[in-house]
């Protein structure tokens, strides 16, 4: 008699675990989806980054470009000058100043053809970085798509499995219900539990030696005196499988 109340409760058991493994399965989804979206999200600032240093380098060479120019003009000016100076002591003076000039203007092409080659590097990190990020921007398309088509299949099949809970619920004894439900709550979602042996499989502690006996017989409804969840022995469990 008691076994088949259990019964009963045992199968309102399997529905409640498929639930909460749908609402588990459930929860996962929008942590994938953030996940996702951060990984797009890094890959735009790195593509970001990457576009200041070239805006950088770009802005670098204009300003050396410029100066080059400049010191040319100079240089220009000062060569042509040269013939007209009349004191050996002023032609060495400019003759210092052009040597000077002349340095500025290769450290400067130096420069200039430095910043080119990192031009070139850097065009083609961002060429990367750019199908880095198209490729993570589909993930989020696609996969965003599929994680919204597995929520609703999942909210679908919590609406069957509730319906049949409310069928199964209903063949339940009431106070039997309210313990369970009790139970449930406090213990994680397992109220009905084999003892295997002498061993309570919800908190691995055994039962005592008479108490196993009692459960065996099958004839009074036990809870285990340490977690206080419904048990019946496995023996049951196993006799009963092949129905
Ligand atoms: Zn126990």
């Amino acid at each position: 008699m008691s076994r088949d109340k259990l019964r009963a409760l045992e199968e309102l058991q399997k529905v409640d675990l498929q639930i909460r493994d749908l609402a588990q399965q459930a929860e996962k989804h929008p942590a994938r989806l953030k996940q996702i979206e951060t990984e797009r999200n890094q890959a735009r600032v790195a593509l970001d980054a990457q576009r200041g240093r070239l805006a950088d380098n770009e802005r670098a060479r204009r300003q050396n470009e410029q100066l080059l120019q400049l010191e040319k003009d100079k240089v220009r000016k000062w060569e042509s000058r040269l013939s007209e100076l009349k004191t050996p002591r002023e032609y060495a003076a400019l003759a210092r100043e052009l040597d000077i000039a002349k340095k500025t203007n290769q450290t400067a092409e130096e420069e200039i053809r430095r910043l080119s080659g990192e031009y070139e590097e850097l065009k083609k990190g961002i060429a990367d970085l750019e199908q880095a990020l198209g490729e993570k921007e589909a993930v989020v398309q696609s996969e965003g798509k599929q994680i919204q088509d597995v929520l609703s299949g999942l909210q679908g099949q919590v609406q069957v499995l509730e319906k049949e809970r409310d069928a199964v619920a209903a063949s339940v004894d009431r106070s039997m219900l309210s313990r369970y439900e009790r139970i449930r709550k406090q213990r994680g979602g397992l109220a009905v539990v084999p003892v295997v042996g002498m061993t309570c499989k919800g908190c691995q502690r055994n039962i005592p030696p008479q108490m196993a006996n009692n459960l065996r017989t099958g004839n009074e409804l036990l809870t285990c005196p340490n977690c206080h969840r419904f048990i019946y022995p496995a023996e049951a469990e196993a006799a009963a499988a092949p129905a």
